[in-house]
């Protein structure tokens, strides 16, 4: 291969998979191999702790296109994604799990679509979830409508993270300074035109989810604060709120002061605790606005992104979209 530019890059994050790694390698070589374009295979072994290393590089010895990174520990399924599409070279990048449940067949349908429909980003949209669990399929559904809320565009719904895009995306969404993106909703907020196929998600062929409940919490957590400082605002809203209840509070300790029917020590303790823990929540609510403005800053998101200037040449086809 040497410093040529393969067409496509197929990344795939891997962790612990030693089950599932010799179906996906029979499955995925002759369909790369037979879909008429230059590719590289990159997996990213997201520190696997058993025998995926060295099953990896037993395979790359007769597959030059097989292409592999280590991470030094385990940093996550996003994370992982991350160092793919910084290393990854080709035109065009597929990332794919290692467990075979979403279908290698379509990544030829993804580059069909991409090249005919002149998209950069191709989602994977699974038609079908009856394969997941009722509480899987009910959280998933919560956490789609809460990011289109706080994305504010439309986030395919049940989108993970099979899915094509463009060189161009993959060097936006690598000028990004941020740590903890979420390629599901950094991608569609980057706004690149895009199209989806469908298809239908499958059983893991083999192994079991490394996605644990601490990864899924991860996730939620992640998305919720790469788009949203909603949550510290929070405190700014409670804070109020408890300060006008601490007004109400102190007219009527008062007021029952004066009617002389509180025990003594009452009023005095009450006016202490009411004011006190108003003017705290306030103070925390005050930190909470600089806090959420310190976190927009340090994302450093571009402002916008161009997509066609008609001084520049290599984006005439842009126009016809
Ligand atoms: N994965 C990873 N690092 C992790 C967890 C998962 O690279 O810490 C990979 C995993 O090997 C697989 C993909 O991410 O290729 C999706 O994980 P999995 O299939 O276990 O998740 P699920 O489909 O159950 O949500
Ligand atoms: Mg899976």
């Amino acid at each position: 291969m040497g410093e040529q530019v393969p067409d496509l890059s197929v990344v795939v994050p891997m962790y612990d998979e030693q089950e599932v790694l010799p179906i996906f390698f029979d499955r995925m070589r002759p369909l790369l191999d037979g879909l008429g374009v230059s590719y590289e295979l990159l997996v990213v072994d997201d520190g696997s702790r058993d025998a995926t290393a060295s099953m990896l590089l037993a395979a790359a010895t007769d597959w030059p296109q097989l292409r592999l990174v280590r991470l030094l520990r385990n940093s996550g399924h996003q994370a992982a994604i991350s160092a793919g599409f910084r290393r990854a070279r080709g035109n065009y990048v597929v990332t794919i799990d290692a467990d075979l449940q979403d279908p290698p067949e379509v990544i030829a349908e993804l580059l069909a679509t991409a090249r005919d429909r002149d998209v950069d980003v191709v989602y994977g949209v699974r038609s079908d979830r009856s394969s997941d669990s009722w509480a899987k399929r009910t959280t998933a559904r919560m956490y789609y409508r809460l990011m289109c809320r706080l994305v504010g565009r439309d986030i395919p719904f049940d989108a993970a993270d099979f899915r094509l895009v463009s060189r161009r995306v993959v060097d936006a969404v690598n000028a990004l300074p941020e740590d903890g993106r979420v390629f599901r909703l950094v991608i569609p907020w980057l706004g690149f035109p895009s199209a989806e196929v469908r298809y239908v998600r499958a059983e893991r062929a083999a192994g079991v989810t490394k996605y644990n409940l601490r990864k899924m919490l991860r996730l939620a957590f992640d998305s919720v604060t790469a788009f949203s400082a909603a949550p510290l605002r929070l405190a700014t809203w409670l804070g109020l709120f408890g300060g006008l209840l601490s007004v109400a509070f102190v007219i009527g300790a008062l007021a029952i002061k004066l009617t002389g029917q509180s025990i003594p020590g009452w009023t005095s303790t009450v006016l202490a605790v009411a004011v006190i823990g108003a003017i705290q929540l306030l103070c925390l609510g005050l930190l909470g606005e600089y806090v959420a403005r310190l976190f927009q800053s340090s994302q450093k998101r571009p402002q916008f992104l161009v997509g066609y200037d008609s001084l520049d040449d290599s984006g005439h086809q842009a126009l016809e979209r």
